[in-house]
Protein backbone atom coordinates (compact mmCIF):
# COMPACT_ATOMS: atom_id res chain seq x y z
CA UNK A 1 0.00 0.00 0.00
CA UNK A 2 2.45 2.28 0.91
CA UNK A 3 5.30 0.60 -1.09
CA UNK A 4 5.43 1.89 -4.46
CA UNK A 5 8.88 0.97 -5.87
CA UNK A 6 11.54 -1.24 -6.78
CA UNK A 7 9.86 -4.46 -4.69
CA UNK A 8 6.47 -4.72 -5.99
CA UNK A 9 5.04 -5.03 -2.89
CA UNK A 10 7.79 -7.44 -2.14
CA UNK A 11 11.32 -7.93 -0.62
CA UNK A 12 14.19 -8.44 -1.04
CA UNK A 13 14.58 -11.48 -3.37
CA UNK A 14 16.46 -14.32 -4.84
CA UNK A 15 16.89 -17.85 -6.64
CA UNK A 16 18.29 -20.69 -4.88
CA UNK A 17 20.79 -20.80 -7.75
CA UNK A 18 23.31 -18.51 -6.97
CA UNK A 19 25.21 -18.58 -3.73
CA UNK A 20 27.96 -16.67 -3.22
CA UNK A 21 31.16 -18.99 -2.93
CA UNK A 22 32.09 -17.49 0.60
CA UNK A 23 28.72 -18.33 1.79
CA UNK A 24 29.91 -22.10 2.13
CA UNK A 25 32.97 -21.64 4.39
CA UNK A 26 31.28 -19.28 6.91
CA UNK A 27 29.62 -21.63 9.25
CA UNK A 28 32.61 -22.89 11.50
CA UNK A 29 36.09 -22.25 12.08
CA UNK A 30 38.16 -25.38 12.28
CA UNK A 31 37.81 -26.45 15.11
CA UNK A 32 40.19 -28.92 15.52
CA UNK A 33 43.18 -26.67 16.17
CA UNK A 34 45.87 -27.73 18.88
CA UNK A 35 46.55 -24.04 18.67
CA UNK A 36 43.33 -22.16 19.58
CA UNK A 37 43.35 -18.54 17.89
CA UNK A 38 43.01 -15.92 20.82
CA UNK A 39 39.96 -15.39 21.75
CA UNK A 40 40.00 -11.87 22.36
CA UNK A 41 39.77 -11.37 18.58
CA UNK A 42 36.23 -12.47 18.65
CA UNK A 43 34.87 -9.57 19.53
CA UNK A 44 36.78 -7.03 17.13
CA UNK A 45 35.33 -5.76 14.40
CA UNK A 46 37.71 -7.44 11.83
CA UNK A 47 36.13 -10.50 13.09
CA UNK A 48 33.07 -10.33 12.29
CA UNK A 49 30.94 -11.46 9.81
CA UNK A 50 28.66 -9.01 7.29
CA UNK A 51 25.77 -10.43 4.66
CA UNK A 52 25.20 -7.70 1.79
CA UNK A 53 22.22 -7.95 -0.29
CA UNK A 54 22.13 -6.50 -3.41
CA UNK A 55 18.79 -6.56 -4.69
CA UNK A 56 17.59 -8.34 -7.89
CA UNK A 57 19.33 -9.84 -10.63
CA UNK A 58 20.34 -9.25 -13.96
CA UNK A 59 18.88 -12.54 -15.07
CA UNK A 60 15.64 -12.32 -13.42
CA UNK A 61 13.54 -10.54 -16.11
CA UNK A 62 14.71 -13.59 -18.17
CA UNK A 63 13.25 -16.43 -15.99
CA UNK A 64 9.69 -15.24 -15.23
CA UNK A 65 8.81 -18.73 -14.09
CA UNK A 66 11.73 -18.95 -11.69
CA UNK A 67 11.16 -15.30 -10.16
CA UNK A 68 7.46 -15.82 -9.95
CA UNK A 69 7.67 -18.91 -7.94
CA UNK A 70 5.54 -18.33 -4.38
CA UNK A 71 8.46 -18.69 -1.58
CA UNK A 72 7.45 -18.11 2.43
CA UNK A 73 8.00 -14.44 3.29
CA UNK A 74 7.18 -15.13 7.14
CA UNK A 75 4.26 -14.08 9.15
CA UNK A 76 2.49 -16.55 7.32
CA UNK A 77 2.92 -14.50 3.62
CA UNK A 78 4.36 -15.71 0.58
CA UNK A 79 6.10 -13.48 -1.96
CA UNK A 80 7.21 -14.02 -5.67
CA UNK A 81 11.26 -15.54 -5.17
CA UNK A 82 11.93 -12.21 -6.62
CA UNK A 83 11.62 -9.43 -9.07
CA UNK A 84 13.01 -7.72 -11.51
CA UNK A 85 13.66 -4.05 -9.50
CA UNK A 86 13.12 -1.21 -11.66
CA UNK A 87 15.46 1.32 -13.27
CA UNK A 88 15.90 4.96 -14.20
CA UNK A 89 14.07 6.80 -17.19
CA UNK A 90 17.25 5.65 -18.99
CA UNK A 91 16.67 2.73 -18.47
CA UNK A 92 20.30 1.93 -15.97
CA UNK A 93 19.05 -0.91 -13.96
CA UNK A 94 18.36 -0.91 -10.79
CA UNK A 95 19.84 -4.70 -9.95
CA UNK A 96 22.95 -3.21 -11.85
CA UNK A 97 22.97 -0.45 -9.28
CA UNK A 98 22.52 -2.86 -6.17
CA UNK A 99 25.70 -4.90 -7.51
CA UNK A 100 28.16 -1.93 -7.86
CA UNK A 101 27.28 -0.33 -4.93
CA UNK A 102 27.77 -3.44 -2.92
CA UNK A 103 30.59 -4.55 -4.55
CA UNK A 104 32.19 -0.95 -3.47
CA UNK A 105 30.55 -1.39 -0.11
CA UNK A 106 31.83 -4.80 0.09
CA UNK A 107 35.81 -3.78 -0.79
CA UNK A 108 35.55 -0.89 2.23
CA UNK A 109 34.45 -3.32 4.42
CA UNK A 110 36.77 -6.11 3.93
CA UNK A 111 39.62 -3.52 4.02
CA UNK A 112 38.66 -3.40 7.46
CA UNK A 113 39.27 -7.49 8.16
CA UNK A 114 35.47 -7.99 7.68
CA UNK A 115 34.55 -11.05 6.09
CA UNK A 116 31.99 -10.11 3.85
CA UNK A 117 29.54 -12.38 2.37
CA UNK A 118 27.27 -11.67 -0.85
CA UNK A 119 23.97 -13.23 -1.75
CA UNK A 120 24.85 -13.58 -5.45
CA UNK A 121 28.35 -13.82 -6.83
CA UNK A 122 27.54 -11.76 -10.25
CA UNK A 123 24.75 -9.68 -11.58
CA UNK A 124 24.01 -11.74 -14.72
CA UNK A 125 22.02 -14.66 -12.79
CA UNK A 126 18.73 -15.20 -11.14
CA UNK A 127 17.46 -14.82 -7.74
CA UNK A 128 18.38 -15.89 -4.68
CA UNK A 129 14.69 -15.91 -3.80
CA UNK A 130 14.13 -13.82 -0.90
CA UNK A 131 13.69 -16.35 1.49
CA UNK A 132 16.99 -18.22 0.31
CA UNK A 133 18.82 -14.61 0.75
CA UNK A 134 17.33 -14.52 4.57
CA UNK A 135 19.09 -17.80 5.12
CA UNK A 136 22.08 -16.97 4.08
CA UNK A 137 22.70 -14.12 6.78
CA UNK A 138 21.36 -16.36 8.81
CA UNK A 139 23.76 -19.35 8.20
CA UNK A 140 26.44 -16.84 7.84
CA UNK A 141 26.14 -15.97 11.56
CA UNK A 142 26.23 -12.21 10.61
CA UNK A 143 26.90 -9.97 12.74
CA UNK A 144 24.68 -7.69 10.33
CA UNK A 145 22.66 -7.73 6.90
CA UNK A 146 22.32 -5.13 4.49
CA UNK A 147 20.39 -4.98 1.81
CA UNK A 148 21.10 -2.53 -0.95
CA UNK A 149 17.93 -1.37 -3.31
CA UNK A 150 16.67 1.69 -5.61
CA UNK A 151 13.32 2.79 -5.51
CA UNK A 152 10.93 3.95 -8.73
CA UNK A 153 7.92 6.25 -7.65
CA UNK A 154 6.70 8.08 -10.53
CA UNK A 155 5.05 10.47 -7.57
CA UNK A 156 6.14 14.34 -9.00
CA UNK A 157 8.58 15.23 -6.21
CA UNK A 158 9.52 12.03 -4.82
CA UNK A 159 13.40 11.44 -3.78
CA UNK A 160 15.12 10.18 -1.02
CA UNK A 161 16.83 7.46 0.42
CA UNK A 162 14.86 5.18 3.78
CA UNK A 163 16.12 2.02 5.57
CA UNK A 164 13.18 -0.78 6.36
CA UNK A 165 13.85 -2.87 9.66
CA UNK A 166 10.91 -5.82 10.62
CA UNK A 167 8.39 -4.55 12.60
CA UNK A 168 7.14 -5.54 14.49
CA UNK A 169 9.58 -8.15 15.97
CA UNK A 170 9.73 -11.90 15.27
CA UNK A 171 12.82 -12.27 17.34
CA UNK A 172 15.05 -10.43 19.28
CA UNK A 173 17.59 -9.55 16.36
CA UNK A 174 14.99 -7.84 15.38
CA UNK A 175 14.34 -6.04 17.61
CA UNK A 176 17.04 -3.50 18.94
CA UNK A 177 19.77 -4.72 16.92
CA UNK A 178 17.84 -4.25 13.89
CA UNK A 179 16.19 -1.28 14.64
CA UNK A 180 19.95 0.28 15.83
CA UNK A 181 21.27 -0.79 12.42
CA UNK A 182 19.21 0.79 10.61
CA UNK A 183 19.15 3.92 12.68
CA UNK A 184 22.52 3.98 12.48
CA UNK A 185 22.72 3.62 8.40
CA UNK A 186 20.21 6.14 8.66
CA UNK A 187 22.49 8.49 10.32
CA UNK A 188 25.55 7.42 8.63
CA UNK A 189 23.96 8.62 5.07
CA UNK A 190 21.75 11.58 6.22
CA UNK A 191 26.12 12.59 7.02
CA UNK A 192 27.06 11.72 3.57
CA UNK A 193 24.97 14.20 1.92
CA UNK A 194 21.66 11.90 1.34
CA UNK A 195 18.16 13.75 1.73
CA UNK A 196 15.61 11.55 3.62
CA UNK A 197 12.70 9.76 1.51
CA UNK A 198 9.58 12.98 1.57
CA UNK A 199 7.36 9.74 0.19
CA UNK A 200 7.66 6.84 2.06
CA UNK A 201 8.72 6.37 6.15
CA UNK A 202 9.21 8.63 8.72
CA UNK A 203 12.59 10.71 8.86
CA UNK A 204 14.69 7.99 6.92
CA UNK A 205 13.49 4.65 8.45
CA UNK A 206 10.66 2.53 7.69
CA UNK A 207 8.93 -0.40 10.42
CA UNK A 208 7.87 -3.44 7.90
CA UNK A 209 5.86 -6.00 8.57
CA UNK A 210 5.81 -7.24 4.71
CA UNK A 211 9.53 -7.79 3.96
CA UNK A 212 10.32 -11.13 3.02
CA UNK A 213 14.25 -11.01 3.27
CA UNK A 214 13.89 -9.27 7.15
CA UNK A 215 11.24 -10.98 8.33
CA UNK A 216 12.79 -14.42 7.59
CA UNK A 217 16.04 -12.68 9.22
CA UNK A 218 17.45 -14.51 12.68
CA UNK A 219 20.06 -11.88 11.74
CA UNK A 220 20.45 -7.99 12.83
CA UNK A 221 19.15 -6.73 9.31
CA UNK A 222 18.37 -3.90 7.53
CA UNK A 223 17.06 -2.67 3.85
CA UNK A 224 18.46 0.49 2.31
CA UNK A 225 16.10 2.40 -0.56
CA UNK A 226 18.59 4.63 -1.37
CA UNK A 227 16.91 6.99 -3.13
CA UNK A 228 14.20 7.03 -6.08
CA UNK A 229 15.43 5.99 -9.86
CA UNK A 230 12.49 7.88 -11.31
CA UNK A 231 14.02 11.45 -9.60
CA UNK A 232 16.33 13.34 -12.15
CA UNK A 233 18.88 14.02 -9.56
CA UNK A 234 18.60 10.64 -8.26
CA UNK A 235 19.29 9.02 -11.18
CA UNK A 236 21.85 10.83 -12.61
CA UNK A 237 23.63 10.42 -9.09
CA UNK A 238 23.39 6.38 -9.61
CA UNK A 239 24.09 6.55 -12.77
CA UNK A 240 27.89 7.56 -12.37
CA UNK A 241 30.78 5.74 -10.51
CA UNK A 242 31.59 8.62 -8.16
CA UNK A 243 27.81 8.80 -6.83
CA UNK A 244 27.61 5.27 -6.44
CA UNK A 245 30.99 5.50 -4.43
CA UNK A 246 29.09 8.19 -2.43
CA UNK A 247 26.61 5.80 -1.62
CA UNK A 248 28.69 3.05 -0.38
CA UNK A 249 31.14 5.29 1.89
CA UNK A 250 28.56 6.30 3.46
CA UNK A 251 27.00 2.70 3.61
CA UNK A 252 30.07 0.48 4.75
CA UNK A 253 30.47 3.73 7.27
CA UNK A 254 27.25 3.32 9.05
CA UNK A 255 27.95 -0.76 8.93
CA UNK A 256 31.59 -0.33 10.59
CA UNK A 257 29.73 2.41 13.01
CA UNK A 258 26.96 -0.12 14.20
CA UNK A 259 29.69 -2.86 14.86
CA UNK A 260 32.12 -0.90 16.60
ZN1 LIG B 1 14.60 -3.36 -5.13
Amino acid sequence: MLLTGCQGGGAAAGTPTSVAPTSASVSAPAASSSSPAPSSTTTTIAARVVVLDPGHNGGNARNPSVINKPVPAGRGQTKPCNTTGTATNAGYSEHAFTWDVTQRVGAKLSAKGIRVVYTRDDDNGVGPCVNERAAIGNRAGAAAVVSIHADGSDSAGAHGFHVAYSNPPLNAAQGQPSISLAQTLRDSLRSGGFAVSNYLGGNGLAPRNDLAGLNLSERPAALIECGNMRDATEAALMSTADGRQRYANAIAAGVLTYLS
